[in-house]
């Protein structure tokens, strides 16, 4: 590009910069001035489809010291900032007779048996089990307690556990989106590890494989963003989102967090695990989208100064279903641990609020009751999409 031009403006006589082509052509014949424009816009059109294709394919990055780090810039919290928000915390109060999160009984038969229809589970949390193309998938499974390193303290369970593990149909593949307690539960994995059908497969972010080494489970893929594993007829790729890591007071950053796109029998589903509002989703939804269904966090957004960078809250998981391009949008990540200042039943009432206020039907984006089953139902968009399957590139 340096070379052609300084050959251009070599003579002393030539014609200044931007003067029209017309002059130039006077020096070089015009077939040939073609021919290096179209080469030229040719190799501009290569690298951009290079560069885009770069951005696209690569994994997370990483800082110097091996940590990993989100895709786009963001506010960040110190240590100190968590101090200031523990002390400034005042407890909600909690009304009389406890809160009260909806939940439904199970139909334990129905959701032992074959499935007949793809379905949603919400368990409580961002637990939930989907019935997809044939498999059982359970994605950050938490039925202990308390979401907490110990069992005496730490974020505990306000509405009962619709199912325990003993009562879930054999599953085939569990995925974990992040190594924070309230998603990765050592018990609950433990117990799903040793259920007398046999392990699941368990498919976690970059450097949480070692954490199930130590505790002697093998049945385990760990991937980066954008990497995917087939499942049967399923194709699950990680998808990047605006998070962060912590299991100790030495690690943070040092695994890998995401969500989980999941295709199958025609479907396609995506579970945001934990994140803050960022570009991520926007790409998710060019990508991949659009889906059938988004399991969307609604819950854990208070205080704003502390929370905005790591968790949406309700306008912004209206804004990502919007990004994601998701005909259904059903909210987790409520009414089950309190890990944040709002209150537990507040997230559907604002949804509700904000739902209206957007002019989008409630089967757009709604709440279950925790225990709830709802079929997965295709959408008209994803219809006219050929087969939702072959579009998803295999890593593996
Ligand atoms: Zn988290």
């Amino acid at each position: 590009m340096g070379g052609i031009r300084s050959a251009l403006s070599r003579p002393r006589s030539a014609p200044p910069r931007r003067a029209p082509i017309t002059v130039l052509t006077g020096h070089v014949p015009a077939f040939r001035l073609a021919v290096v424009s179209a080469l030229l816009r040719a190799v501009a059109l290569v690298l951009g489809v290079l560069a885009v294709g770069l951005v696209l394919a690569q994994g997370a990055p990483r800082n110097d010291d091996g940590t990993f780090r989100n895709n786009y810039p963001h506010a960040t919290t110190s240590f100190g900032d968590f101090l200031r928000w523990q002390s400034e915390r005042s407890d909600v109060p909690e009304p009389a007779g406890g809160w009260r999160t909806p939940t439904a009984t199970p139909d334990l038969a129905a959701l032992r048996g074959p499935a007949k229809t793809p379905s949603v589970t919400w368990i409580g949390h961002a637990t939930v089990l989907l019935r997809l193309g044939g498999l059982n998938i359970l994605v950050d499974p938490i039925f202990s307690a308390r979401a907490s390193p110990v069992a005496f303290a730490g974020p505990k369970r306000i509405a009962p556990l619709p199912i325990d593990i003993a009562d879930l149909p054999p599953i085939d593949v569990v995925l974990i989106t992040h190594n924070h307690y309230d998603h990765l539960d050592e018990a609950s994995i433990r117990r799903l590890a040793a259920t007398p059908a046999g392990s699941p497969r368990f498919v976690v972010p970059l450097g949480v494989k070692a954490w199930f080494d130590d505790i002697g489970i093998g049945r385990v893929d760990e991937v980066d963003w954008w990497q995917d594993v087939r499942v049967g007829a399923a194709a699950i790729t990680f998808v990047p989102v605006q998070h962060w890591s912590r299991r100790n007071l030495l690690d943070r950053d040092r695994t890998l967090w995401g969500g989980w796109s999941i295709a199958a029998g025609g479907l396609r589903v995506v579970h945001l695990g934990d994140t803050g509002y960022s570009n991520d989703l926007r790409d998710i939804g060019e990508r991949l989208g659009p889906f059938d269904l988004a399991l969307i966090p609604i819950g854990a957004y208070s205080p704003r100064w502390f929370m905005q960078p790591k968790h949406l809250d309700v306008d912004d998981a209206i804004q990502a279903r919007a990004d994601l391009r998701a005909r259904r949008a059903i909210g987790i990540h409520w009414g089950t641990f309190p890990m944040a200042d709002d209150p537990p039943d507040e997230p559907p009432k604002i949804l509700a609020r904000e739902r209206e206020r957007a002019g989008l039907a409630q089967d757009a984006f709604d709440v279950m009751m925790i225990g709830e089953t709802r079929p997965i139902e295709e959408t008209n968009e994803t219809k006219r999409r050929p087969d939702a399957n072959a579009a998803a590139t295999s890593a593996r």
